[in-house]
Parts: structure tokens; sequence; C-alpha cells
């Protein structure tokens, strides 16, 4: 893991999910988010111990196990100060809140893997509003609902600006076809809100750094409108969701397992709940199994 420096004060180490960083002052370091476990937080406090900084502050953008997996260790080993939105504090406190509505009960050992369920750790502030001041140091929150329930962005005083997950760097929609969602207006509402906020560099946590992010955000909204399209041109027949599931799978040529299934079957029920919301489909239990329809 290396540590890059991207503008005056604001680095990122560069882990498959990136981890953030920010000198505050002389001695003391903010990060945002940890990465997925344990492993990865002990190279980043090994680097920050080289270049004798503390942590003072560490901020998550969102609750999935790849951007707060590392707060637990983190945590144990310094006096850093732990924050999040509101609702992403309720998931990171309380991780197997992912794997269970996942599955819809309490979920089988396979889905409670590092990649779904991290270690719990504590919140110590909420963030509210749209700025927060660590140690003198103004940085302005981007409220980016949508792939979560609450996740948020980052704008540091360098104009660097955090996208966390709200923006999927186009190499990776080509990879991996789909674009996880949890509310799909709010993320067309976030993708609208970032295209209007211009800032010298965005950092993508999973695509990296970039000075220009229109072209991305162009091709996650175009991926999330070409499934909604597939979902109602098979609604041309009322079905179930395990076809529609079946069908959308044939259709991108894709093999799941079973986290795969899950994740894959809950992004599904956002576009079927967005399309719902939107009055285009409706849906009625029939016999013992919900029915949706164009
Ligand atoms: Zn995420």
């Amino acid at each position: 893991m290396e540590l890059v420096q991207i503008k005056n004060n604001t680095y990122y180490f560069d882990n498959p999910s990136i981890i953030g960083l920010y000198r505050l002052n002389e001695k003391e370091v903010m990060l945002i988010d940890t990465g997925l476990n344990d492993d990865g937080a002990k190279k980043v406090l090994k680097i920050i111990k080289e270049n004798n900084w503390e942590v003072k502050a560490v901020v998550n953008t969102h609750s999935h196990a790849d951007h707060c997996g590392g707060n637990s260790l983190i945590q144990k080993r310094t006096d850093a100060f732990f924050y999040s939105s509101r609702i992403e504090k309720s998931y990171i406190e309380t991780t197997s809140t992912e794997p269970h509505y996942l599955f819809g009960s309490y979920p089988p050992k396979v889905l409670r893997a590092k990649f779904l369920q991290a270690k719990s750790s504590n919140i110590d502030m909420v963030i509210d509003g749209d700025e927060l001041n660590i140690e003198g140091n103004q940085f302005q929150i981007v409220d980016l609902k949508g792939h979560s329930p609450e996740q948020i962005g980052i704008i540091t005083p360098d104009d660097v600006f955090f996208v966390a997950d709200s923006v999927i760097e186009s190499k990776i929609i080509e990879k991996y076809k789909f674009i996880y969602n949890y509310s799909l207006k709010e993320l067309f509402n976030s993708l609208d809100k970032i295209k209007e906020i211009k800032t010298e560099h965005y950092v993508l946590s999973h695509g990296g750094v970039k000075k220009s992010i229109v072209e991305d955000i162009d091709n996650n909204f175009k991926a999330l409108e070409l499934l909604n399209e597939f979902i109602l041109n098979h609604l041309e027949k009322p079905d179930n969701k395990n076809n529609i599931h079946k069908a959308m799978i044939k259709e991108y040529g894709l093999i799941e397992n079973i986290p795969n299934y899950y994740l894959n079957d809950s992004l599904l029920s956002s576009h079927l709940g967005y399309l719902i919301e939107e009055g285009v489909v409706e849906f009625e239990v029939i016999d013992g199994e919900v029915i949706y329809n164009k």
C-alpha cells in the first residue's frame, strides 16, 4: 500500500477501496474511510507512524464493509474520533444489519463473511448539515444517498471531492455490469448533484483520482437506465422477481455465487421499487407469489 499526495494536505492510500487522508496540522491527520479489514488498517497505521503523524479523526462515507472494515482496529489502537451520518452510524455500529437485510432474516454464515459484514465499531459523532470543522479545517459534506441509505461525500479545503461509491468508474461498470444501489431515485439525485459541483479533483473509492467526472457520471446513468429498460421489456408479460433475476443474469452473461446473488437481488429490488414508485410497474400477490406487472 502506498500513500499518494493529491494536492497540498490531501492524500490517499491506494487500497482496493481508497482510503483518504487529510493533514489537519503538523502532527494530526484525518482518515476518510478505513478499508476492508484489520490487515489494511495495520498498513495504514504503519505509514502514519513512519511519518510521525497521529490519527485525530476518521470520517466514514458509508457503512459498507470495504469502507468501515478497518474502523475496529484503528479504534483500538488510536484515540481517533469517529464521524458518520446518522443512518450509517447505526449500520457501522451493528454491522450484522447489512447481511440481515440482504437475506431478509438471520443470515447463514456465507452471508456474514468479511465482504458483507465488517467488525462493528463505535461512531462518536453524527454529522448533521453540510459542514464539518475539525481542528480548524473546514470540510464540506455532500449528501450522497442512494448507493447506501445515507452515504456522504467530503470536499477537503484543497478542493478535492471524495465521492465515495456514488460514481463507479466506467471500466468497472464494463466488468461488473451492475451498479449496486439501495435507492435508485436517491442515486439519480446524487449523480445530478455531483455533476453540478465543480472541484479540482474527484476521488472515486473504486476508480481513483480524476480531474473530470462527467463521462463516468453519464456512464453510471446509462447503466442504471439500461437495467430499468431491461426490466420493463421483460415485464411485457407479468412475472415474479425470481424470473426477472434469472433473465437479468442471462442477459448480462453473469455467474453468481451466494453473496453475489443476494447483492444482485437487492439491487434488482431497488430498481423494482423505483419503477413502482414512479408508477410504471405494479405489484400484487397472486397465489403466494408477488407478480410484477407493467
Ligand atoms: Zn459501498
